[in-house]
């Protein structure tokens, strides 16, 4: 028998005719590229978003067609977030860090037919332009100056006379959103979200069990919208009312801390990287900054050390919510709250436990795989974490090899070293590609690089394996300093001896003035891999 329930479509105008009708007024904000500020409210963002939509149609656009974003994260880009998928179109963000190459490549496999690019950055977009499939470039910027033959977004939107009735029906299986993996490994791939993935995503991504995100909140994305669309935060703060702060592209520590102060922020949202330079700057000017709103800050993309968790802790009373997620999960997978019982525990065992992962978000399922099936949930036991749920890939776009990334039974895997604990809180170990095989045996290079980044003179570090005559492998460092302070690599060394066993030390530890970044802000451990290439260990530290 089935249920007499309507068969409501979950899709994202429903989340924008919520937003219109109930937070019309509440304020976006936005950061120009000349640093000035430009307000309205979601009741405009919307009203224009609608109007893009009617414009994108003038030009062609239709059902399932995709349009490219080539931006930073600004009221426009909302609109297009919003206005593109509630057309029947799907927006594809293209990320601004790829190189040309792999702009050009993931523009053609996309076959996206428009772009909308930042005034700004259209020097990027003629460096792939002749090799792209665009048949309209639409420019996103002060009007002056569009070249010939590239439209101005506001002449476009200003074009529209009426778009009140323009909202076609939408299937909420329909595609609505494209989102390409960085692409560490091999080409970077196209992940499809529908409006049904990002309608439960927006919903679970609000509860206080997750990202907690209310009306009364002031949410500023340091995240870029091209990366897993900004962790879904424009979906939620619309869904919820929460007013939104886009930096444009001034990310540096400054301006940033700024835009805290002055738009009484209460959440922001990054890589580790970004909070990094964040932390230095508020140690360096301790109390310049009245950031009294701030509930907490979203950090994921990445492990956070647990001294960063500490740093913001302790010095200036921030609070880290630490999370794990990935562009083939729209991207919320897991976050690191502790439940009730856990709050019991002692400072020390709370910061290691907001140091992990944490808990899956409602209708994620997940589970390890090691060598010989399926892990127990132990602390200990490490494989391979699996997922499923209504926001997890299926398969990628216009892929005919999707990599052996999913199991039999519909599961996908995700890569990722996990242990899992009794009560279902993960800890991530490694990267599968990234974990470091001593003979048989697993090194996490994520457990020696948290330890590094807590000595008082390390600012960064990242550990990769390097050939080994005997093990195969062998862990080795690179450090970066803090400024104005001083380490040699023995005393790093006496510092993890504390906490590891001796075969786990890196061999050498190199100290560099910067570590390479792939462009998710991530450690870009290829590149440092490639630096140890012809380095050879001579010690053998399992001898004795
Ligand atoms: P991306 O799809 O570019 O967001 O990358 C996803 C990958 O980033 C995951 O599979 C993890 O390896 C890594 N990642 C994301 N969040 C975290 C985190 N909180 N801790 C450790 N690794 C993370």
């Amino acid at each position: 028998m089935q249920g007499l329930i309507m068969d409501y479509q979950l899709t994202i105008p429903a989340i924008l005719r919520r937003a219109e009708q109930l937070f019309g007024d509440r304020e976006i904000v936005s950061r120009q590229p000349d640093r000035s500020i430009q307000r309205y409210t979601y009741g405009d963002c919307i009203r224009r978003a609608r109007k893009l939509g009617v414009a994108l149609k003038s030009l062609g656009v239709g059902r399932g067609d995709r349009v490219a974003t080539l931006c930073w994260n600004h009221y426009r880009h909302l609109e297009a977030y919003y206005g593109i998928p509630s057309s029947g179109a799907v927006v594809h963000t293209l990320n601004l860090r790829l190189h040309p190459d792999d702009l050009a490549y993931v523009a053609n496999h996309a076959g996206d037919t428009v772009v909308i690019v930042d005034k700004v950055l259209l020097g990027l977009l003629e460096k792939f332009r002749e090799r792209a499939p665009f048949k309209h470039v639409i420019v996103a910027g002060d009007g002056s100056d569009v070249p010939d033959g590239m439209l101005d977004y506001e002449v476009l939107l200003s074009s529209v006379q009426n778009s009140d009735d323009e909202s076609p029906e939408i299937d909420e299986r329909a595609a609505a959103v494209m989102c390409y993996t960085s692409g560490t490994t091999g080409r970077p791939k196209g992940v499809l979200y529908s409006h049904r993935a990002i309608a439960l995503h927006t919903l679970a991504s609000a509860l206080t069990m997750t990202l907690d995100i209310r009306e009364a909140d002031t949410v500023l994305a340091v995240v870029p919208m091209f990366h897993a669309n900004a962790w879904g935060l424009p979906f939620t703060c619309a869904m919820v009312g929460a007013k939104q702060v886009c930096p444009g592209p001034h990310l540096d520590p400054k301006s940033l801390l700024e835009l805290f102060e002055s738009e009484r922020v209460t959440i922001s949202a990054g890589v580790p990287t970004i909070w990094l330079g964040l932390l230095q700057a508020l140690d360096a000017e301790p109390r310049k900054y009245d950031l009294s709103a701030m509930r907490k800050l979203i950090v994921g993309g990445a492990a956070v050390p647990e001294s960063m968790i500490r740093g913001f802790q302790e010095r200036h009373g921030l609070s880290i919510v630490h999370a794990w997620g990935m562009t083939e999960m729209a991207p919320l997978g897991t976050v690191a709250n502790l439940s009730s019982d856990m709050a019991k525990e002692s400072k020390d065992t709370q910061y290691a436990l907001r140091a992990k992962q944490g808990l899956p978000a409602p209708f994620v399922e997940i589970r390890a795989r090691g060598e010989d099936g399926l892990v127990e949930w132990n602390g200990n036991s490490m494989g391979e974490l699996e997922v499923r749920g209504p926001w997890v890939a299926n398969g990628y776009y216009d892929a005919s090899d999707s990599g052996d990334r999913f199991t039999e039974d519909g599961w996908f895997k995700t890569g990722d070293i996990v242990s899992i604990d009794a009560k279902g809180f993960v800890e991530i170990r490694d990267r599968a590609k990234d974990l470091i095989k001593s003979g048989g045996e697993w090194i996490s290079s994520v457990a020696l690089e948290n330890a590094l980044m807590g000595h008082p003179a390390v600012a960064e570090a990242a550990v990769v394996a390097a050939p080994h005559p005997k093990w195969q492998e062998c862990p080795v460092a690179v450090v970066v300093l803090k400024s104005g302070q001083s380490a040699r690599p023995e005393d790093l060394t006496t510092h993890l001896a504390q906490s590891f066993p001796r075969w786990w030390l890196p061999h050498t530890i190199e100290m560099v003035a910067e570590i390479p970044r792939t462009s998710a802000g991530k450690v870009q451990k290829s590149a440092l891999r490639e630096r140890f290439k012809g380095w050879t260990a001579t010690d053998d530290p399992k001898a004795d």
